[in-house]
């Protein structure tokens, strides 16, 4: 069993609120959401962070990945009023899952700059 929490719940060994799926990605609910939409979207595939995934030149998964990133907000309704979407990359960034991820934030006015 992959020791990845984002890699066992790609692979159905831990529950999740799955919101979307692409051949190469899946979409979940944030378990800990911070606005009314916090939907998390993940590649299958194991990369650490963003730094990893774009080393890799997955040109064809980086896009399927902001396709669906577009696609959740879509789907919650948000495509029209606007959301936000952010890589944590890094420590200096709070990076807590290191399993590359998409945070797709929205159905209210979200503060700029962030913290
Ligand atoms: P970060 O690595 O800082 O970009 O954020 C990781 C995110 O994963 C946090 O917003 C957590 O609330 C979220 N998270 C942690 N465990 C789970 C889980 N089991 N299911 C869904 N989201 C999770
Ligand atoms: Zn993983």
């Amino acid at each position: 069993m992959p020791e990845c929490l984002f890699c066992r719940i790609v692979s159905g060994g831990v529950p999740a609120s799955r919101v979307l799926e692409s051949p190469r990605t899946l979409s979940i609910r944030d378990i800990n959401p911070e606005a009314p939409t916090h939907v998390l979207v993940l590649p299958k595939e194991h990369y650490p962070d963003l730094a990893a995934l774009a080393a890799a030149d997955h040109g064809s998964l980086l896009a399927e990945l902001v396709s669906q990133v577009h696609g959740v907000a879509e789907a919650e309704g948000i495509s029209g009023r606007g959301y936000r979407v952010v890589f944590n990359t890094g420590a200096d960034a709070g990076q807590v899952v290191p399993h590359v991820h998409a945070h797709v934030l929205g159905g209210r006015g979200l503060g700029w700059p962030p913290g």
